[in-house]
């Protein structure tokens, strides 16, 4: 008889998106003249830059001739994408990262999940709340979670609160824990971690043999020059994180799909007769098994979000979305609202007015300002109160999803 895996049933019904997307057809069909704006989910709106097209229109061509065709590339990502990746994405910050040390994907989300292939079920995870789900979700199916409990917690997991209470700066885990996700600038909150908080964090995980899982999809939204773009810009890192980057924001590729994975040659964890093994071999292993590479025209197109041009139009992108963000956090700002984020990060943390719970105020967001965002709560217990808006959105929609919140308050 085939089994099941079991700890897919453990998984909660009901997932934030599939619940956002039902009150807002329900609403739709009951107003159909209402003009929705939706401020909800993270995805990009903007065209790819014209010189990341270039380069996938000429690669296309490639694949059209006999000489320049083709097959299967190199799992873990062709050359000239993986060496532009060490130079300008670390070089360039003084980072030493080496090209074999990065692994191209086709998301952070499903590289996210697929690194616990490599760690053994029975570490202890500390996670924040609010968080993003990939990672709560992907340690339940890997059966490294208890049930579900009343809270929306999970049993067997560290949860660390980040509220306005400790500044969004997750303390350290309180009990022993193995592995630890961090996310910054972070999502859902939009806060970003200082230098310091990154040193405590490596130096908590060599003491305690610990390994942080480092995602920085959004480091190209970070303006203030004092914050660090990658974990491994701190020293020891190297010997502790793996770090997850993505093209998906900052260039556009959330429909076109490339990220990749930093797996130092450096990072260990133990055996189970409690030896220090090399993490990178795992991974490659795991990649090269598991996964047939990205497409070539896709890492074309990867690769020229570096070249002169693509940095130039990657940047005016990052900018005009951070320019959506400043209009959203100072627009709220100045109706009384208390707002976080939004500076280092394309999206905007609002504390609900008037002690609205997160999905209270969706309601009313959505029936009396015909706007959608996410509800705090979405992202986990502590997020209970807070909403997120994302700045990805065309500016005309953003003035007017600023001017209805202004009406509606007012
Ligand atoms: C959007 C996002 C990613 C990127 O996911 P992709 O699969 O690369 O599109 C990773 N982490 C977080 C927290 C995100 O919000």
């Amino acid at each position: 008889m085939a089994r099941i895996n079991d700890n897919y049933l453990k998984l909660k019904a009901g997932y934030l998106f599939p619940e956002i997307g039902r009150r807002v057809s329900r609403f739709v069909q009951e107003h159909p003249d209402a003009k929705v704006i939706r401020l909800g989910i993270g995805d990009v709106t903007e065209p790819l830059p014209p010189a990341i097209i270039a380069a996938m229109h000429a690669a296309v061509d490639e694949m059209a001739s006999r000489e320049t065709f083709r097959g299967y590339g190199p799992e873990q990502g062709y050359d000239f994408l993986r060496e532009a990746i060490a130079e300008h994405a670390f070089a360039a910050r003084g980072v030493e990262i080496a090209a074999d040390e990065i692994f191209v994907s086709d998301g952070s989300k499903c590289d996210t999940g697929n690194i616990l292939d490599i760690l053994g079920p029975e570490n202890r995870v500390a996670i924040t709340d609010p968080v993003y789900p990939v990672y709560v979700d992907t340690n339940v199916m890997a059966g490294r979670t208890g049930q579900a409990t009343e809270g929306g917690r999970y049993e067997g997991i560290e949860y660390l609160p980040i509220t306005a209470e400790n500044g969004f700066q997750p303390d350290l885990p309180s009990t022993r824990v193995d592995l630890v996700y961090l996310c910054f600038p972070n999502n859902p909150t939009g806060a970003v971690a200082s230098r310091e908080v990154l040193k405590t964090w490596v130096d908590w995980a060599k003491a305690n043999q610990a390994l942080i899982l480092f995602d920085a999809a959004y480091e190209a939204f970070i303006t203030d020059p004092s914050i660090p773009h990658s974990i491994f810009e701190i020293e020891g890192a190297r010997d502790c994180a793996i770090e997850f980057r993505s093209f998906s924001k900052d260039a556009g590729f959330t429909g076109t799909r490339c990220a990749y994975t930093v797996v130092p040659k450096t990072v260990t964890a133990l055996t189970a007769s409690g030896e220090a093994q090399a993490l990178h071999p795992l991974w490659n292993r795991r990649h090269t098994t598991k996964f047939n590479g990205v497409s070539y025209i896709v890492q074309r197109g990867a690769a020229a979000a570096f070249s002169p041009e693509g940095r130039t139009q990657v940047r005016g992108l990052v900018d005009f979305y951070m320019e959506n963000a400043r209009l959203i956090r100072e627009g709220l700002s100045a109706m009384g609202i208390e707002v976080h984020g939004g500076v280092n990060a394309p999206y905007v943390w609002l504390k609900t007015p008037n002690d609205l719970s997160s999905w209270d105020f969706f309601d009313r967001l959505l029936s009396e300002a015909h706007l959608v965002g996410t509800p705090g709560s979405g992202f986990g217990a502590a997020g209970e109160g807070y909403f997120r808006l994302s700045a990805f959105n065309s500016r005309a929609n953003v003035e007017e999803a600023i001017a209805r919140i202004k009406n509606w308050l007012g």
